[in-house]
């Protein structure tokens, strides 16, 4: 087995003296997740409202416009579709971006669109997302269509824990609506349907919380429920939920891993994603993976574009690179520090979980997917199927050749492409993956073995 250097280029003391030039409020992605309609932008605008971050001027310029269009209640789910207009000014982001600040963190919002098409698009949120807040909408009728097979309530809150989101927050929402009404009944139902569910995909029941809210006229979400409304609740608002989430398994002092989620030129090369592993600095030089490209981070920005000197793990950047050329920066590559490179492979042993498979019957040799894993997305073939294992406590059952709907295994996928990969066990962010085929997630699976590095000779 490779061996790859898991400790950063920096003493432990240099690590420290570094951090000092840094904001001391963690930073934390959240990911909204939920059926379309559900309130998912509606949320995240008023969020960004009552935090400060849109003032009372765009509020009005759209809510005019909203207006205007006969659709007043949707004003802001506008606010958050300034994210249109940033993909047509060329910086394309995949997945939609806000950011709003507590005294206590520092968040940005990965908005994950709830239609069925949008699914690899909420696969690349999720996949940076720390927390995971579900909308689920409390509405007659509204809930049941969301959460039947078909709605995107259980194909989310799944693939949000395959892709490592621990933390979940279930918002039941539109509690303001006149079928609802804020009835403790209605919300106890909605909870007792989604308990067993989400403990089935393997939610602890202590990491998950429901907060009965309305995100359209902000009850719940910043200021607590006036007394009279649904004095039945007692817990916390959904800001200070978000801040007392804790986020687990951040390690500064690692070696450097950073998955580019996209890149764009903006006088100079320039890489955005979210620091998993170790430190980055200005002046760091740094390699570019799978192609051993070298570079120097000659400047570090915030999303917001915000200059900074350094930042640590759970923080989304963008770095300018000096001494690449715009080619060697793509989605999907994963920046390291020379010394501490991450694997790059063609070939690799995995465990799967198969599902969804009515469509095919069996997963065998020569069954084609794409790979989603950290931010790359990628073709496999499976080579050989190894072994069945047992799902509830994954003992081998023995050799098989194919696997049916449901079934765990271990098996040997190829990539089409050198691709980053990491043991789950060694780093889970960069381990772990869905596989998809014909729109459909067949299977969720973890990195469990890697030949020996192969030099890229690309
Ligand atoms: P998304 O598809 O999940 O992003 O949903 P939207 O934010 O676009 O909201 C869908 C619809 O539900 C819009 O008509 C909203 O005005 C409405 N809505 C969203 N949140 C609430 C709420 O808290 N209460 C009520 N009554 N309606 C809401």
């Amino acid at each position: 087995m490779a061996s790859v250097s898991r400790v950063g280029s920096l003493s432990k003391a240099d690590v420290d003296e570094k951090l000092k030039e840094h904001d001391p409020r963690d930073h934390v992605n959240v990911v909204f997740m939920g059926h379309v309609d559900a309130g998912k932008s509606t949320l995240s605008g008023n969020i960004l409202f009552l935090t400060g971050m849109v003032d009372q001027r765009t509020i009005d310029k759209f809510s005019r416009d909203a207006k205007a269009k006969n659709r007043e209640s949707w004003f802001l789910a506008y606010i958050m579709d300034t994210d249109e207009q940033e993909r047509e000014k060329g910086k394309t982001v995949e997945v939609g971006r806000a950011h709003f600040e507590t005294e206590a963190r520092r968040f940005t919002v990965l908005d994950a669109p709830g239609h069925k098409s949008f699914v690899p698009n909420m696969i690349q949120g999720a996949s940076q997302a720390d927390i995971g807040v579900l909308v689920i909408s409390a509405r007659r009728g509204e809930f049941e269509a969301g959460f039947d097979k078909g709605g995107q309530t259980r194909e989310h809150a799944q693939l949000a824990k395959t892709l490592g989101v621990k933390e979940l927050i279930v918002v039941v929402n539109k509690m303001d609506d006149p079928t609802v009404g804020w009835d403790k009944a209605r919300f106890d139902e909605i909870q007792s349907a989604l308990a067993p569910f989400l403990k089935k995909a393997g939610f602890s029941k202590k990491r998950v919380s429901y907060l009965p809210i309305s995100g359209l006229k902000g009850i719940n979400v910043k200021e607590g429920l006036r007394e009279g409304v649904a004095d039945w609740f007692t817990g916390p608002t959904l800001l200070s939920a978000l801040d007392d989430v804790k986020i687990p398994g951040r390690d500064p002092y690692g070696a450097l891993r950073f998955p580019i989620v996209d890149s764009f030129n903006d006088r100079g090369t320039t890489a955005m994603g979210k620091v998993e592993a170790g430190l980055v600095f200005e002046g760091q030089a740094v390699v570019l993976m799978p192609l051993g490209v070298a570079a120097t981070i000659d400047k570090l920005f915030l999303d917001d574009e915000t200059e900074i000197t350094v930042a640590k793990p759970g923080e989304n950047v963008r770095m300018r690179l000096k001494g690449v050329s715009d080619d060697d920066v793509k989605k999907g590559y994963v920046i390291c520090e020379p010394h501490a490179p991450v694997h790059g492979v063609t070939k690799f042993q995995a465990q799967l979980m198969i599902s969804n498979l009515d469509h095919k019957g069996i997963f065998t040799a020569g069954y084609r997917a794409i790979m989603h894993v950290h931010t790359a997305d990628e073709e496999v073939v499976c080579e050989r199927v190894l072994v069945e294992l047992n799902p509830k406590t994954g003992e081998p059952k023995g050799r098989a050749k194919f696997v049916r709907d449901g079934a765990l295994c271990s098996c040997i996928l190829s990539l089409s492409r050198r691709t980053c990969l990491e043991k789950y066990e060694d780093l889970q962010q960069l381990g772990r993956f869905t596989l998809r085929d014909e729109g459909r997630t067949i299977a969720v699976g973890k990195v469990t073995g890697l030949p020996k590095s192969e030099v890229a000779t690309e």
